[in-house]
Protein backbone atom coordinates (compact mmCIF):
# COMPACT_ATOMS: atom_id res chain seq x y z
CA UNK A 1 0.00 0.00 0.00
CA UNK A 2 1.49 3.46 -0.83
CA UNK A 3 0.18 6.23 1.80
CA UNK A 4 0.84 9.97 0.89
CA UNK A 5 1.87 11.86 4.09
CA UNK A 6 1.28 15.34 4.15
CA UNK A 7 1.53 18.31 6.78
CA UNK A 8 1.28 21.56 7.40
CA UNK A 9 -1.30 23.03 4.82
CA UNK A 10 -1.90 26.18 6.47
CA UNK A 11 -4.82 26.87 4.90
CA UNK A 12 -3.08 27.58 1.32
CA UNK A 13 -5.45 25.75 -0.99
CA UNK A 14 -3.35 26.18 -4.32
CA UNK A 15 -0.64 24.57 -2.76
CA UNK A 16 -3.03 21.48 -1.01
CA UNK A 17 -4.79 21.11 -4.58
CA UNK A 18 -1.27 20.86 -6.15
CA UNK A 19 -0.22 18.20 -4.31
CA UNK A 20 -3.56 16.47 -4.54
CA UNK A 21 -3.40 16.68 -8.25
CA UNK A 22 0.28 15.08 -8.08
CA UNK A 23 -0.88 12.52 -5.90
CA UNK A 24 -3.67 11.35 -8.34
CA UNK A 25 -1.62 11.49 -11.27
CA UNK A 26 1.29 9.83 -9.94
CA UNK A 27 -0.66 6.90 -7.42
CA UNK A 28 -0.64 3.79 -9.61
CA UNK A 29 -3.04 1.80 -7.65
CA UNK A 30 -5.16 2.15 -4.06
CA UNK A 31 -3.22 4.80 -1.73
CA UNK A 32 -4.09 6.14 1.51
CA UNK A 33 -3.81 9.93 2.45
CA UNK A 34 -2.46 10.61 5.83
CA UNK A 35 -2.78 14.36 7.30
CA UNK A 36 -0.23 15.59 10.20
CA UNK A 37 -2.35 18.53 11.03
CA UNK A 38 -1.79 22.37 10.79
CA UNK A 39 -4.47 22.29 8.64
CA UNK A 40 -5.20 25.96 9.27
CA UNK A 41 -3.16 29.38 10.21
CA UNK A 42 -1.00 31.82 8.14
CA UNK A 43 -3.25 31.25 5.06
CA UNK A 44 -6.78 32.54 3.54
CA UNK A 45 -8.75 29.65 2.82
CA UNK A 46 -9.33 27.56 6.17
CA UNK A 47 -12.88 26.15 5.27
CA UNK A 48 -11.67 24.43 2.28
CA UNK A 49 -8.77 22.94 3.21
CA UNK A 50 -10.90 21.43 6.38
CA UNK A 51 -13.83 19.97 4.14
CA UNK A 52 -10.96 18.77 1.42
CA UNK A 53 -8.66 17.49 4.61
CA UNK A 54 -11.97 15.52 5.86
CA UNK A 55 -12.87 13.97 2.13
CA UNK A 56 -9.35 12.99 1.22
CA UNK A 57 -7.64 11.95 4.27
CA UNK A 58 -7.74 8.58 5.79
CA UNK A 59 -5.81 9.40 9.13
CA UNK A 60 -5.84 12.79 10.54
CA UNK A 61 -3.93 14.56 13.29
CA UNK A 62 -4.05 17.81 14.39
CA UNK A 63 -1.68 20.63 15.30
CA UNK A 64 -0.44 23.53 17.59
CA UNK A 65 -2.38 26.18 15.15
CA UNK A 66 -5.07 23.83 14.67
CA UNK A 67 -5.41 23.54 18.30
CA UNK A 68 -4.74 27.16 18.83
CA UNK A 69 -7.66 28.48 16.88
CA UNK A 70 -10.13 26.04 18.68
CA UNK A 71 -8.74 26.88 21.63
CA UNK A 72 -7.49 23.93 22.94
CA UNK A 73 -3.82 25.88 23.54
CA UNK A 74 -2.70 28.77 25.26
CA UNK A 75 -2.36 31.55 22.12
CA UNK A 76 0.53 33.21 24.07
CA UNK A 77 2.66 30.26 22.44
CA UNK A 78 2.87 31.76 19.50
CA UNK A 79 4.73 34.72 17.66
CA UNK A 80 2.63 38.03 16.95
CA UNK A 81 2.70 37.12 13.34
CA UNK A 82 1.08 33.32 13.94
CA UNK A 83 -1.40 35.06 16.80
CA UNK A 84 -2.62 37.02 14.46
CA UNK A 85 -3.21 34.69 11.79
CA UNK A 86 -4.64 32.32 14.38
CA UNK A 87 -7.06 35.31 15.40
CA UNK A 88 -8.21 35.92 11.60
CA UNK A 89 -8.85 32.04 10.88
CA UNK A 90 -11.25 31.85 14.44
CA UNK A 91 -13.05 34.85 13.21
CA UNK A 92 -13.49 33.37 9.11
CA UNK A 93 -14.35 29.34 10.25
CA UNK A 94 -17.80 28.42 8.76
CA UNK A 95 -19.56 26.38 11.64
CA UNK A 96 -19.13 23.44 8.81
CA UNK A 97 -14.84 24.51 9.58
CA UNK A 98 -15.21 24.39 12.94
CA UNK A 99 -17.08 21.02 13.37
CA UNK A 100 -14.89 19.33 10.76
CA UNK A 101 -11.48 20.66 12.78
CA UNK A 102 -13.10 19.42 16.24
CA UNK A 103 -13.74 16.11 14.52
CA UNK A 104 -10.16 15.93 13.87
CA UNK A 105 -8.98 16.39 17.18
CA UNK A 106 -6.72 13.43 17.89
CA UNK A 107 -2.85 14.47 18.17
CA UNK A 108 -1.31 11.23 17.63
CA UNK A 109 -2.24 8.12 15.92
CA UNK A 110 -0.47 4.36 15.17
CA UNK A 111 -1.23 2.38 12.39
CA UNK A 112 -0.43 -1.37 12.30
CA UNK A 113 2.17 -0.87 15.23
CA UNK A 114 4.65 -0.21 11.88
CA UNK A 115 4.27 4.00 12.19
CA UNK A 116 3.19 6.53 14.08
CA UNK A 117 1.88 9.73 13.33
CA UNK A 118 1.75 13.14 15.00
CA UNK A 119 2.44 16.72 14.41
CA UNK A 120 5.82 17.40 16.20
CA UNK A 121 7.02 15.12 18.36
CA UNK A 122 5.51 11.33 19.84
CA UNK A 123 7.55 12.51 23.17
CA UNK A 124 4.88 14.61 25.16
CA UNK A 125 2.83 15.32 21.95
CA UNK A 126 0.30 18.15 23.94
CA UNK A 127 4.10 19.94 24.29
CA UNK A 128 4.76 20.49 20.68
CA UNK A 129 8.40 19.96 20.86
CA UNK A 130 10.46 20.67 17.64
CA UNK A 131 12.61 17.45 16.89
CA UNK A 132 15.50 19.61 15.48
CA UNK A 133 18.66 18.53 17.45
CA UNK A 134 20.00 15.67 18.68
CA UNK A 135 18.78 15.97 22.23
CA UNK A 136 14.83 16.42 21.05
CA UNK A 137 15.67 13.48 18.55
CA UNK A 138 16.59 11.25 21.57
CA UNK A 139 13.60 12.51 23.26
CA UNK A 140 11.27 11.67 20.60
CA UNK A 141 12.38 8.06 20.08
CA UNK A 142 12.22 7.33 23.74
CA UNK A 143 8.28 8.30 22.65
CA UNK A 144 8.45 5.70 19.75
CA UNK A 145 6.85 2.48 19.99
CA UNK A 146 7.12 1.89 16.15
CA UNK A 147 10.10 1.90 13.73
CA UNK A 148 8.72 4.57 11.63
CA UNK A 149 7.12 8.09 13.27
CA UNK A 150 5.97 10.72 10.47
CA UNK A 151 5.82 14.40 11.64
CA UNK A 152 5.06 17.83 9.85
CA UNK A 153 5.95 21.09 12.34
CA UNK A 154 9.29 22.46 11.42
CA UNK A 155 8.22 23.18 8.01
CA UNK A 156 11.63 21.19 7.04
CA UNK A 157 11.90 17.57 5.14
CA UNK A 158 14.15 15.39 7.08
CA UNK A 159 15.09 11.91 7.93
CA UNK A 160 16.59 10.99 11.33
CA UNK A 161 17.75 7.47 11.86
CA UNK A 162 18.46 5.78 15.34
CA UNK A 163 20.28 2.65 15.24
CA UNK A 164 19.71 -0.12 17.52
CA UNK A 165 22.86 1.19 19.97
CA UNK A 166 21.27 4.29 20.10
CA UNK A 167 23.68 6.50 17.42
CA UNK A 168 21.57 9.19 15.47
CA UNK A 169 22.13 10.23 11.98
CA UNK A 170 20.13 13.52 11.15
CA UNK A 171 19.77 13.13 6.99
CA UNK A 172 18.24 17.35 5.46
CA UNK A 173 16.58 16.24 2.26
CA UNK A 174 16.96 18.12 -0.87
CA UNK A 175 14.34 18.75 -3.26
CA UNK A 176 14.03 15.02 -4.07
CA UNK A 177 14.95 12.26 -1.48
CA UNK A 178 14.17 8.61 -1.28
CA UNK A 179 15.39 6.23 1.77
CA UNK A 180 14.80 2.65 2.11
CA UNK A 181 14.48 1.34 5.31
CA UNK A 182 14.79 -1.45 7.73
CA UNK A 183 12.73 -2.60 10.75
CA UNK A 184 16.14 -3.15 12.94
CA UNK A 185 16.68 0.50 13.14
CA UNK A 186 13.89 3.62 14.24
CA UNK A 187 13.33 6.66 11.74
CA UNK A 188 11.49 9.92 12.29
CA UNK A 189 10.62 11.10 9.05
CA UNK A 190 9.47 15.27 8.69
CA UNK A 191 7.43 15.41 5.75
CA UNK A 192 7.53 19.05 5.14
CA UNK A 193 4.94 21.41 4.69
CA UNK A 194 2.27 21.82 1.87
CA UNK A 195 1.49 25.12 2.36
CA UNK A 196 4.39 27.13 3.81
CA UNK A 197 7.80 25.13 3.15
CA UNK A 198 10.70 26.98 5.00
CA UNK A 199 13.66 25.02 3.30
CA UNK A 200 14.29 27.59 1.01
CA UNK A 201 12.55 25.74 -1.77
CA UNK A 202 9.33 27.57 -2.74
CA UNK A 203 6.84 24.33 -3.88
CA UNK A 204 4.82 22.31 -2.07
CA UNK A 205 5.94 19.27 -0.44
CA UNK A 206 4.96 15.90 0.89
CA UNK A 207 6.07 12.25 1.49
CA UNK A 208 5.00 8.96 -0.14
CA UNK A 209 5.39 5.77 1.82
CA UNK A 210 5.57 2.35 0.33
CA UNK A 211 5.52 -0.52 2.94
CA UNK A 212 6.01 -3.02 0.80
CA UNK A 213 9.41 -1.50 -0.99
CA UNK A 214 10.05 -0.12 2.33
CA UNK A 215 10.88 3.34 1.25
CA UNK A 216 9.79 7.21 2.35
CA UNK A 217 10.29 9.60 -0.43
CA UNK A 218 10.19 13.42 0.02
CA UNK A 219 8.36 14.88 -3.10
CA UNK A 220 7.45 18.12 -4.68
CA UNK A 221 5.40 20.40 -6.49
CA UNK A 222 5.40 23.29 -8.20
CA UNK A 223 2.17 25.44 -7.79
CA UNK A 224 0.83 29.18 -8.07
CA UNK A 225 2.09 30.68 -5.16
CA UNK A 226 1.34 34.47 -6.49
CA UNK A 227 -2.39 33.87 -6.41
CA UNK A 228 -2.11 32.64 -2.87
CA UNK A 229 -0.12 35.57 -2.20
CA UNK A 230 -2.74 37.91 -3.58
CA UNK A 231 -5.25 36.42 -1.30
CA UNK A 232 -3.41 36.43 1.73
CA UNK A 233 -3.37 40.56 1.13
CA UNK A 234 -6.60 40.84 0.40
CA UNK A 235 -7.88 38.95 3.44
CA UNK A 236 -6.40 41.65 5.71
CA UNK A 237 -3.58 38.78 6.96
CA UNK A 238 -0.06 39.66 7.85
CA UNK A 239 1.87 40.66 4.63
CA UNK A 240 5.12 38.40 6.02
CA UNK A 241 2.98 35.68 5.16
CA UNK A 242 2.80 36.34 1.81
CA UNK A 243 6.22 36.88 0.89
CA UNK A 244 7.86 34.27 2.59
CA UNK A 245 5.75 31.50 0.42
CA UNK A 246 7.76 32.99 -2.66
CA UNK A 247 11.54 32.18 -0.76
CA UNK A 248 10.09 29.52 0.84
CA UNK A 249 11.44 30.40 3.91
ZN1 LIG B 1 2.92 24.47 10.89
Amino acid sequence: MKYFIISDVHGNLEAFEAVLAQIEASANGEYRIVSLGDIVGYGPDPNRCIELTTQVAFVSVLGNHDYGVLGLTEIELFNSVATKAILWTRNHLTKDGWNGLQRLKDRILISKGIATFTHASPFEPSEWHYIITYGFAKMAFSGMRTPLCFVGHSHQPIFIVEAPGGAIDIIHCQEQSTITYNTNDKYIINVGSVGQPRDGINKACYAEWDDEAQTVSVKRVAYDFKKTQQKICAAGLPTALALRLETGL
